[in-house]
């Protein structure tokens, strides 16, 4: 008998080695759709905990398409990159007055919706549809530099127009919807990126990298991205038993979610200086009694940020704020900061507040 050919092998493990997770259980539009915003930038096993919370809150499109953003950003709050949530929001919005309340089965109308790009619109239209079209993501790269052994960095313009062109071509026919999560899930179990587990892989007779025993050398690393560290500062400011908080702008960096103000220190500044200095910038309050709670790291795209965080009380009575950098504020009780959706450092802020309360 001959061996199985590269997309029986693949089939054939997947098959067998296949996760079971909530959206494979139906592959409804919504739910694929859902799963692969949340699954862009986030850990399979988070996924799996918001997913299922979301679609206890938000069941169908038409029940996200209804919701207010504040309640969607805080359903969202902890998985970063919030500008998904809005754009999940936004779409379903658009979907229901102009597709009639369900994801076009449309490869180019998909791609006109907020938030969907290759990718997305790709996995919707094999997963939910079962249509042959390639998805590549970052296990898909790592698994065809291996199989093909790529002597390029995958990111570089040839290396990435092949890597998609072959995940198109090997599609079998009217199987894109296994033959495409058989090949992340490789990647994702199998292939590893520090150590690949060749003696367990079942495409392994095909694999160019083993076949030359390269397999240490694949993927070829690029250029690696700067990493830009920043220290900044934050003041949960007290007065009469309430905390001050400002909803940010919609278009800054953590559109509409709420903070305590603060900012960047600047050069030859000390963390207390900053402090009194955002607060003067932003709200055009005076704080003074700033005691320090706690020194938080946080990691957002290349930014590695040092959060330096104090309490601080304001300097005579409350007047209304200037709000130079926000849209909105609340002089908030402590127990009431759980409904707002804030940034992830700053809820970790306020788990910090609930432990010293
Ligand atoms: S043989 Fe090893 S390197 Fe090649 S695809 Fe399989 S796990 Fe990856």
């Amino acid at each position: 008998m001959p061996p199985p050919t590269l997309q029986d092998a693949l089939l054939n493990w997947f098959a067998q080695n296949g996760r079971d997770l909530p959206w494979r259980r139906t592959y409804l539009p919504y739910h694929i759709w859902v799963s692969e915003i949340m699954l862009q930038q986030t850990q399979m096993d988070r996924v799996v905990i918001y997913f299922n919370r979301w679609l206890n809150r938000f069941p169908d499109l038409a029940s996200l398409a209804a919701a207010r953003e504040q309640e969607v950003l805080l359903l969202w709050e902890g998985l970063g990159y919030y500008s998904r949530a809005k754009n999940l929001l936004k779409t379903a919005d658009l979907i229901c007055r102009r597709h009639g309340g369900a994801l076009p089965e449309n490869h180019g109308a998909l791609l006109q919706l907020p938030g969907i790009g290759r990718y997305t619109a790709g996995a919707i239209m094999s997963l939910a549809f079962n249509q042959s079209h390639p998805i590549v993501d970052a296990n898909v790269e790592r698994l065809f530099a291996r199989l093909f052994n790529l002597t390029a960095p995958v990111k570089e313009k040839h290396t990435y127009a092949f890597i998609w062109d072959k995940a198109s071509e090997l599609i079998p026919e009217g199987k894109a919807r296994f033959f495409n999560q058989a090949l992340m899930e490789l990647g994702a179990l199998v292939c590893l990126p520090r150590s690949p587990r060749c003696d367990a892989c079942p495409v392994r007779n095909h694999c160019g990298a083993f076949a030359q025993g390269v397999v240490g050398e694949r993927p070829v690393v690029g250029k690696a991205k700067e990493i830009i560290p920043i220290t900044m500062v934050s003041g949960v400011l007290h007065h009469q038993g309430k905390i001050y908080i400002q909803k940010r702008l919609a278009d800054d960096v953590w559109p509409n979610l709420w903070e305590f103000p603060g900012g960047r220190i600047e050069e030859g500044e000390t963390p207390e200086q900053a402090l009194v200095r955002e607060y003067a910038e932003e709200t055009g309050f005076a704080i003074h009694e700033l005691k320090k709670i706690a020194t938080l790291k946080h990691s957002f795209t290349r930014y590695r940020v040092t959060l330096h965080c104090y309490h601080c009380r304001l300097r005579g009575s409350a007047t209304e704020p200037a709000l130079n950098a926000a849209q909105e504020y609340r002089w908030a009780n402590p127990d009431e900061l759980e409904h707002f959706a804030f940034p992830a450092p700053h809820r970790r802020l306020i788990h910090r507040l609930a432990r010293e309360l």
